[in-house]
């Protein structure tokens, strides 16, 4: 558990930001607009449930608009509270910045256990809130634009949009006020897996670097790399999934509410989140590895990499000391307090931080968002001429060695491959995956070549810090 002596979650990312902003010339008075919250707008409203009418508190904060329309998650959860909702916001602007989605930063919250609700009566108190929200222009496609986060989904954002639409029945644009709707709503693609795809593309750039990999005290590529998981929700699942099934690593545990499991040979990643499903979130008794209660302990195992993609706060300065991964990457939003990342770096631990590991998520939010502004699918007018444009190349090759008897064939998977437009999935990820590795480069550039980056978090923070700036001084603030 953290103690009360540490500081809050807002607390803690104004510490990182602060520790970062002393390496920039931001002139008086611009680091303390860029870091404090610009507004935090608290609701709470009644709905008539079995009978009687339940209240509810929900936040929407606005921590900066030097971009609008202001960008990030909605969260369900009995945690939420203002605090926390402000820590998010201002973490939004600086992932929106440093991955150079046009955004400026917000959060939302609703103090609520979905778990003790039934799918109707979610409708009821998402749409009463939305409606709230809608009416102050805390949600609108050109000034806020929700998404998930923690507690919600596909679902949530479909009731938010075909509210907005009911109360604002001209906005051609209406589909935009919010990013994560299921494909059949003006979704896009590739963006319920894209918090994860971002961590499994920005570790791929992390092991491009054999320099970087060298200060984690680690070798090779992601082949073979004992890693553990913390959390196995939409973002762990996936980030769990696709580097055991696609780049060879190896789930050794994976922690959860009532405890973890671990696999010495790997977990079996759809197995286990397959159990789960069928045991009300359970995943004792899974038969694909070993079941303790002491989730907690899951972080202390020794292994290659920790992916932390449950909760903020879970590496304090009470548990840091006995973390043994060399190298951390953040998948959750504030996994390791202030203090814990000081001593996890006197330690020479890597961390690869939030603002940067997790912003696949808002990432292909941005593309949807765009999507919806143009009215058009992604690749709907190219696909087909790539394909004609590369059929022609074959036929092209084909002949010429007919013609002089060459005797080449084209391997079919090869001309399988090559003769194939790009569709939207593979459009999105290949706009996420440019994003990562460009956003990557961008903080190796200020931890090699900048006098007192120590880490990357500080690297990240000072070229959000720096774009955020800039957009200030150029509209003359
Ligand atoms: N809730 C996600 C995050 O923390 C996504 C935000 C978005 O897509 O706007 O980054």
């Amino acid at each position: 558990m953290i103690s009360a002596d540490e500081p809050s979650f807002r607390e803690s990312v104004d510490l990182m930001f602060r520790r970062a902003a002393r390496h920039l010339e931001l002139g008086p008075g611009l680091e303390e607009k860029i870091r404090v919250c610009n507004s935090t707008y608290t609701v709470r409203f009644g709905v008539r449930l079995r009978g009687q009418i339940q209240t509810f508190t929900g936040y929407r904060s606005v921590h900066s608009e030097h971009m609008e329309p202001v960008k990030g998650g909605i969260r369900y959860a009995l945690s939420v509270n203002q605090d926390e909702v402000e820590a998010l916001a201002a973490l939004m602007t600086y992932k929106c910045a440093l991955v150079e989605t046009p955004f400026g930063g917000s959060k939302g919250g609703l103090c609520i256990d979905p778990r003790d609700y039934d799918e109707h009566e979610l409708e009821q108190i998402t749409r009463r809130f939305a409606y709230e929200l809608i009416k102050r222009d805390l949600i609108n496609p050109a000034q806020n634009v929700p998404a998930p986060d923690m507690g919600t989904g596909e679902r949530e954002m479909a009731w938010i949009a075909d509210q907005y639409m009911r109360m604002n029945t001209t906005d051609i644009n209406g589909k935009a006020c919010v990013t994560g709707k299921p494909p059949h709503a003006g979704g896009i693609q590739g963006r319920v897996e894209a918090t994860g795809r971002g961590l499994q593309y920005a570790l791929q750039e992390f092991f491009r670097h054999p320099q970087d990999v060298a200060r984690a005290r680690l070798s090779g590529g992601l082949d073979g790399k004992r890693i553990v998981v913390q959390g196995l929700g939409n973002v762990g699942y996936h980030v769990a999934k696709f580097l055991s099934v696609e780049d060879g690593a190896k789930i050794v545990a994976v922690a959860e509410r009532d405890g973890m499991v671990t696999n010495d040979r790997g977990l079996d990643i759809d197995a286990l989140q397959a159990w789960m499903a069928g045991n009300k979130g359970s995943i004792r008794d899974f038969p694909g590895g070993t079941f303790s209660e002491e989730s907690a302990a899951a972080l202390e195992l020794p292994c290659d990499i920790l992916i932390p993609a449950a909760h903020e706060g879970v590496i304090h300065r009470g548990n840091a000391a006995r973390i043994q991964a060399p190298l951390i990457i953040e998948a959750a939003n504030g996994p390791i307090t202030f203090g814990a990342d000081e001593i996890l770096r006197q330690m020479g631990c890597v961390i690869i931080p939030d603002l940067y590991a997790n912003a696949g998520g808002v990432t292909v939010s941005y593309f949807e968002w765009v999507k919806n502004l143009s009215h058009i699918r992604f690749g709907r007018m190219q696909r087909r001429a790539e394909e004609a444009r590369s059929r022609l190349m074959v036929e092209e090759l084909e002949r010429l060695s007919d013609d002089r008897h060459l005797g080449w064939t084209l391997s079919p998977d090869f001309k399988q491959k090559f003769l194939m437009g790009s569709d939207e999935l593979a459009l999105v990820r290949s706009g996420l995956d440019d994003t990562m590795r460009t956003a990557y480069q961008a903080m190796r550039e200020v931890w090699y070549g900048t006098e007192g980056i120590e880490d990357l978090r500080m690297a990240a923070y000072v070229v959000s810090i720096g774009r955020v700036a800039k957009t200030y001084k150029s509209k003359g603030l």
